[in-house]
């Protein structure tokens, strides 16, 4: 691993400044906030990442979820996932998110990894984390090494020439479901992202995973409130049972009334270079009877577009039965 210069910050104003001059006169994108660790102390190890300067975060005070009276739910950066996912009012009221984190990484890492840091979790392509071989993504310009090599595990959706990379994170999907913003403060102001706007595609720009600019703090997400009576389950599909990315997931947060959906958000995982939404698949669903029929045309919706590399063929498939099978737990509950 390269040397580095470590600095614990204990203020907002430390972290929206820390990128300005965070050890002297480092140029700002040789900085990188510390979380969690358990995706950039990986990435530090392989040499993926080389930051000149790593800034702990872990004293600031973004730890808590708050509701908000007739506004959601506040759900601090900083929150471990694991106190996320075994929160009452997130267990009672957002149970799609609870679900959806304890089917990611193991109860270890769960304890460690933070809420803005699943954020914002790298790719798992394993070319991204090695440094022999080409990759546009880790190194602008170099290469895909994926197109003509392992693809089984990447994306169908939303993929560019440039790169196939999928978002490997299942808390995203969930979030994505739920139309959660992004708080995010900087030296210019705060703002709040949607988070359907917060990731873009590859392009030809694939190191380009958001619309973070440099030195952006995330302090927290916020999660709309949901419809009396809403629905919602987490499916997620992968090679073994536990400790495994997903292959395919289904986050779907759903208000039936007489049989018919009267509200649904449906979001996918491990398909999309970013969590993927279909607006126009839930419109086909909307207003309509919750029947298997109408759910196979919606996941037929779903994956319009889908592009299959050499080895991965078998997920445009995969994600229609997973949603097919996640809407027909979800209508029946
Ligand atoms: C073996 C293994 C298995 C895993 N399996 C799964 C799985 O099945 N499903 C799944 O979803 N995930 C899985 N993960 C990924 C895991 O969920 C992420 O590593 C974790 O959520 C990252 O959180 P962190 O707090 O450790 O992030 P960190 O590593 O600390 O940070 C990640 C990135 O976010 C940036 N960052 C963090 N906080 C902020 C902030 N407030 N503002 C701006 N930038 C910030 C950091 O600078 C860094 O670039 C797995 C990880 C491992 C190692
Ligand atoms: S798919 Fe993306 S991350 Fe993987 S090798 Fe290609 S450019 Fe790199």
């Amino acid at each position: 691993m390269h040397n580095f210069i470590y600095k614990r910050i204990n203020t907002l104003d430390q972290a929206t400044s820390a990128f300005a001059s965070p050890a002297g006169s480092l140029a700002a994108d040789q900085s990188r906030f510390l979380a969690g660790g358990t995706t950039l102390i990986d990435l530090m190890k392989l040499e993926v990442e080389r930051p000149k300067a790593v800034i702990d975060i872990n004293a600031l005070p973004y730890k808590e979820i708050k509701k908000i009276e007739g506004a959601g739910v506040n759900i601090g950066a900083l929150v471990k996932n694991s106190a996320l996912a075994n929160h009452e009012l997130i267990q009672k009221e957002y149970s799609v998110l609870s679900e959806a984190l304890l089917a990611g990484a193991s109860a270890q890492l769960r304890n460690k990894a933070t809420t803005s840091g699943n954020l914002l979790q790298r790719t798992r392509c394993v070319y991204f984390r090695d440094l022999s071989k080409p990759c546009n993504k880790r190194e602008p310009k170099s290469g895909c090494s994926a197109l003509e090599g392992f693809n089984r595990n990447l994306a169908i959706l939303g993929t560019s020439s440039s790169c196939i990379a999928s978002n490997p994170s299942d808390m995203n999907v969930a979030m994505t479901a739920l139309e959660a913003k992004i708080n995010i403060v900087s030296k210019k102001g705060n703002r709040d992202v949607d988070i359907a706007d917060f990731y873009l595609l590859p392009g030809s720009t694939p190191e380009k995973e958001t619309v973070l600019e440099t030195g952006d703090f995330i302090t927290g997400l916020t999660l709309p409130p949901l419809p009396a009576g809403t629905r919602s389950l987490y499916l997620k599909l992968r090679d073994r049972a536990s400790y495994e990315f997903a292959l395919s997931s289904a986050a779907i947060v759903a208000t039936i009334k007489g049989g018919k959906f009267e509200r649904i958000r449906m979001a996918m995982g491990g398909i999309g270079a970013k969590p993927w939404r279909s607006l126009s698949a839930e419109k086909m669903l909307e207003g309509g009877p919750a029947s298997e029929d109408r759910f196979r045309a919606a996941a037929e919706e779903f994956v319009k577009g889908a592009k299959a590399q050499s080895q991965n063929g078998f997920k445009i498939e995969l994600a229609k039965r997973c949603l097919v099978h996640a809407l027909n737990q979800v209508a029946k509950a």
